[in-house]
């Protein structure tokens, strides 16, 4: 155990510089080849929109500078939290989390969100445990999906976002799985847009990656938020620490967001 922890901590260490971490190779080598070769460029619609977001951080790394574009427009928007993120720090037990880890991540979220201009009344909190959304029961699942359904019938809105299908997570993936579920017993005509967090850095291509996973591509250049989003991912104070800086540098230098508009079937 303690050699595991001893070779994650170097792991950590030298994933920070580009030549010695194949990941952030993987990574950069795929979001390139999409922004240049095989995207679309997307402008932000009048459509309202429900972001799902797995846990506090997500909404923001993923889809901050167009939360923040729909909003400066006054679309409505509201984010749904699926966990409660009090498992964030479990891969990095030598990073202490803070007290109240949970209360903690709300408030995070909250204030972030209040960042890009979304209001508290608009923020709705689940509170499923971290990293159980691919173990809960039957009937916990379809609870979920019908509390997914009641939100979605009652706010109608033009497009959901939710973490890529294949994000390599199994709360990120079973978001979607949930999501895909709620959708179409939902009956409510829709655009779904899959943002990504862990796709690139996770999902080997080749390996769990298709091409034909990465099909449907559209990039949303949010240069003139960029600022906004980077203040409101600076929030996430109990994740800073543990997130790779790699990772988090990727989501503050972007120029653009990534969706896909992709409708594979699960
Ligand atoms: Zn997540």
């Amino acid at each position: 155990m303690q050699i595991i922890m001893y070779l994650t901590k170097i792991f950590y260490k030298v994933g920070d510089i580009p030549i010695f971490n194949p990941l952030y190779i993987h990574a950069y080598m795929i979001h390139q080849w999409l922004l240049n070769f095989r995207s679309q460029p997307l402008s932000v619609n009048q459509k309202s929109a429900i972001i799902f977001s797995p846990h506090q951080d997500d909404e923001t790394l993923g889809c901050g500078g167009l939360i923040a574009l729909k909003r400066e427009m006054e679309i409505p928007i509201k984010v749904i939290f699926l966990t409660d993120g009090q498992k964030s720090h479990t891969a990095t037990p030598w990073i202490k989390p803070p007290d109240n880890l949970i209360q903690v991540r709300k408030q995070e979220a909250t204030t972030a969100l209040h960042i890009l201009g979304v209001e508290v009344s608009d923020i709705h909190f689940f509170e499923l445990t971290d990293s159980t959304l691919s173990y809960l029961t039957s009937e916990q699942s379809e609870n979920t999906i019908k509390s997914i359904v009641e939100l979605i019938q009652t706010f109608k809105p033009g497009e959901i976002y939710v973490p890529h299908r294949k994000d390599n997570h199994s709360d990120h993936e079973c978001t979607y799985k949930f999501l895909k579920v709620a959708v179409e017993q939902s009956k409510i005509e829709l655009e779904i847009l899959q943002y990504s967090i862990w796709i690139f850095w996770l999902s080997p291509l080749f390996i769990k990656l298709r091409f034909s996973d990465l099909t449907g591509a559209y990039r949303l250049c949010i240069n003139s938020v960029l600022e906004q989003k980077k203040r409101a991912v600076t929030v996430y104070k109990s994740q800073a620490p543990i997130l790779p800086p790699r990772v988090i540098k990727s989501f503050l230098l972007n120029h653009h967001e990534i969706f896909f508009k992709t409708q594979a079937k699960i």
